[in-house]
């Protein structure tokens, strides 16, 4: 499973309804119970993405690299 596929399974479940959303103030993720029907790598995505909003609430231009780089340290981890 791709980006692209990942990107479309997050534009399906937003308009359906949420995926996620994260309170940078109060420090609190929900995540939507549909992703565990999903693939594993869509909940991992979606996952890192509020939990890159605890560093940068917003989609702005300090929140993609940041994105970038948590995808990279994720994916080092894991062959580690
Ligand atoms: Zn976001």
């Amino acid at each position: 499973m791709g980006a692209a596929d990942i990107a479309r399974v997050k534009e399906r479940l937003q308009h359906a309804n949420k995926t996620g959303n994260c309170n940078a103030r109060t420090e609190n993720i929900r995540l939507n119970t549909e992703l565990a029907k999903k693939p594993r790598a869509c909940l991992e995505y979606i996952l890192l993405h509020e939990l890159v909003h605890l560093l940068e609430p917003t989609h702005n231009d300090r929140f993609t690299p940041l994105m970038a780089d948590s995808c990279r340290a994720g994916r080092s981890n894991a062959r580690s």
